[in-house]
């Protein structure tokens, strides 16, 4: 049976629609890929971007060829949200990388529409919240993320504390922080999740 980061490099390595359309006017943002129906990636059926681009270079990392800025593609939010709509059954939108935060500002807006649309919003990201609560005093994208975030997935990959007790984290210092009453209602999920296990 595969194992948690067994399945998400394998989800990782799925190519998005060789057709999509960028767009050469509005808002883009640098994705490694592109999932519209995932289970791995948080409770529910969920729709996932993975961003490309990290600073963090954990050890062990599963998705190194999400670090380099310079990689992945550029697809426009408008694209991304008229692939959203089209997946009825997504209870939502889930960042992952790659370090999200480097794209805050795209990102904000693509959560915001997702939550105009009723769906919530998971983030992970390889710095602690403390950090990114520094950060987001100096910048804008980071500030604007983080309040359009539900579900906050903390911290870097540790690979000597890597474990697959928690769904949805790959070792054991991550933390799962509810940042409203959405992400409040996805760690009871997550809990419901566990209690079957
Ligand atoms: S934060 Fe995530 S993507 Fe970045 S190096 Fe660590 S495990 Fe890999």
């Amino acid at each position: 049976m595969l194992d948690y980061w067994e399945r998400r490099a394998k989800l990782l390595r799925r190519k998005p629609d060789q057709n999509a359309e960028t767009a050469e006017l509005g808002e883009e943002v640098r994705l490694a890929s592109l999932v519209e129906e995932s289970i791995v990636d948080g409770p529910g059926l969920r729709f996932v971007l993975f961003t490309q681009g990290c600073p963090h270079r954990c050890p062990g990392c599963h998705n190194p060829h999400t670090h380099l800025l310079a990689g992945g593609r550029l697809y426009s939010l408008e694209w991304i949200l008229s692939l959203y709509d089209k997946q009825l059954a997504c209870q939502g939108i889930t960042f992952s990388g790659g370090e999200p935060f480097l794209q805050g500002g795209p990102l904000a807006k693509i959560a915001q529409a997702v939550h105009e649309r009723g769906g919530d919003v998971i983030t992970y990201t390889g710095y602690r919240l403390e950090r990114l609560q520094e950060l987001a005093k100096e910048d804008d994208g980071i500030s604007a993320l983080l309040a359009e975030t539900d579900l906050l997935i903390d911290g870097p990959f540790i690979q000597e504390r890597r474990s697959l007790e928690t769904p949805f984290v790959g070792s054991s210092n991550q933390r799962l922080l509810a940042l409203s009453i959405k992400g409040e209602q996805a760690l009871e999920q997550i809990d419901q999740f566990n209690e079957f296990r």
